[in-house]
């Protein structure tokens, strides 16, 4: 299916590709080069293999989920504890991958941006256990609201550079982190954090992620004697789906990526580049009507009409083609999500495939589903999920009472929410 893309091109289809700077050219062609030297290599890939065993804690853990199974009494579901991961999340794994493809291609320096500050972390730990040098662009808002990944960065030797351009906020920090690397091609390495980009980031994020899936389908087999039906995963820019759906790809198995349906896909206060509301698919979340709300007159006003609602179109968006939501303009459409890593207006072009092939389903979890689903999580099975995987518990906990007992559900819980809990105490008070 797609294994064997993208092609030369870097396409997935009319997907992906190259639209960057002409001076950026050489580089990603140089890159190119390396990743396909080094993929092949033995020295190489043992090296990576060492470090995700001894260092990360690969192979991360398959959980069966009793609690919340007999609890929802249909599926049963299993969780692959990418939580539990260095640094807490799966983000560590294309890090350090791409940290050490840095380092074999000669490279001193490592720049990067962030938005939430998660990558930034996880690339702060690999360029800091390569003694790489590592600079972090990051927007002045984001820094302001994200200050302990701030202070993480730093005391792991990373220099955090505030971006006050524009909205001040991720895509403000790429735009800066681009221009470092034009400037500083020669001596520097640009670490982007998801499955998205220009050709051949996706490529290696989804080739460094894969592992999750290898590990996640080899422990189904040992420890449950079968594959799953379906495997779930929270869909950002896409990297942690990509990662564990790939070694799925040619068996009998629904692969289901959930993306942030924020406060409803009609009320245009979302992140669902994929999960297309017009098409009516059903979405998780917590049974309050969120698509009518209460004008000041007393009517209930259908959004639709009232609210911009930002249109999911193909467009070229930070160095590749994909699903970008836009307004009317074309303009990057605001998104919103409770959960910083999914907040974000493109998509990995990979995914866009994927769901043109009618391979994976995408749906969405709202903001109050995916708080419901934290916390369920926590009281069931005493595991504190990310808010971002906590979208993806979501859609197992809808979709679960209606499936037989016997199936199984396989949930990659991307990180844990150590992170978030302010947000989630936040929210807490407010609904009391
Ligand atoms: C960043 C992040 C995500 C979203 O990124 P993807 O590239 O879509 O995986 C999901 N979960 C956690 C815990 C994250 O930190």
């Amino acid at each position: 299916m797609t294994q064997q893309l993208p092609d030369p091109n870097g396409k997935f289809g009319p997907y992906g590709g190259r639209y960057v700077p002409e001076t950026l050219m050489p580089a990603l062609d140089d890159l190119i080069e390396a990743y396909e030297e080094f993929r092949e290599d033995p020295s190489f890939r043992a090296e990576f293999e060492h470090l995700l065993h001894t260092y990360v804690g690969r192979p991360t853990p398959l959980t069966y989920a009793r609690r919340l199974s007999e609890h929802l009494a249909g599926a049963q579901i299993y969780l692959k504890r990418e939580d539990l991961a260095h640094t807490g999340a799966h983000k560590i794994n294309n890090a350090l991958g791409q940290a050490l493809l840095a380092k074999r291609m000669g490279k001193q320096r490592v720049i990067a941006e962030t938005g939430a500050g998660q990558h930034g972390v996880a690339t702060a730990t690999a360029c800091a256990l390569l003694g790489l040098q590592c600079v972090v662009y990051m927007g002045a808002i984001d820094m302001a609201r994200q200050q302990p990944n701030v202070d993480r960065m730093r005391l792991l030797g990373a220099e955090v550079r505030s971006v006050d351009s524009g909205t001040k906020t991720l895509k403000d920090a790429v735009n800066e982190a681009i221009r470092d690397w034009v400037t500083n091609v020669r001596d520097t390495y640009y670490i982007i954090g998801s499955a998205l980009g220009p050709h051949p980031y996706p490529l290696i994020c989804r080739e460094f992620q894969s592992v999750i899936g290898r590990e996640a389908r080899e422990q189904m087999l040992t420890q449950a004697g079968r594959l799953p039906d379906e495997v779930i995963a929270c869909v950002g820019g896409g990297s942690n789906a990509i990662g564990i759906f790939h070694a799925f790809l040619h068996d009998p198995v629904r692969l289901v990526g959930v993306e942030a349906g924020g406060y409803g896909l009609n009320t245009g206060k979302h992140a669902a580049r994929l999960a297309i509301p017009d098409l009516g698919f059903a979405i998780a979340d917590s049974g309050n009507e969120q698509s009518n709300i209460e004008t000041p007159n007393g009517k209930a006003e259908n959004l639709n009409s009232t609210i911009h609602n930002p249109k999911s179109k193909v467009g070229v968006f930070q160095g590749m083609r994909t699903m970008v939501l836009q307004n009317d303009d074309g303009q990057i459409a605001e998104t919103h999500s409770v959960s910083a890593g999914l907040d974000y207006a493109g998509v990995g072009p990979e995914h866009v495939y994927l769901r043109d092939l009618n391979r994976v389903e995408y749906t969405a979890a709202t903001d109050d589903a995916a708080l419901a689903a934290f916390h369920t999580l926590c009281r069931l099975e005493g595991i504190i999920p990310a808010l971002e995987s906590s979208h993806a518990v979501a859609e197992a906990i809808r979709r679960a009472p209606a499936l037989p007992r016997n199936s199984i559900l396989l949930i990659n819980l991307s990180g844990r929410g150590d992170k978030d809990l302010n947000t989630v105490m936040k929210h807490a008070q407010r609904t009391g």
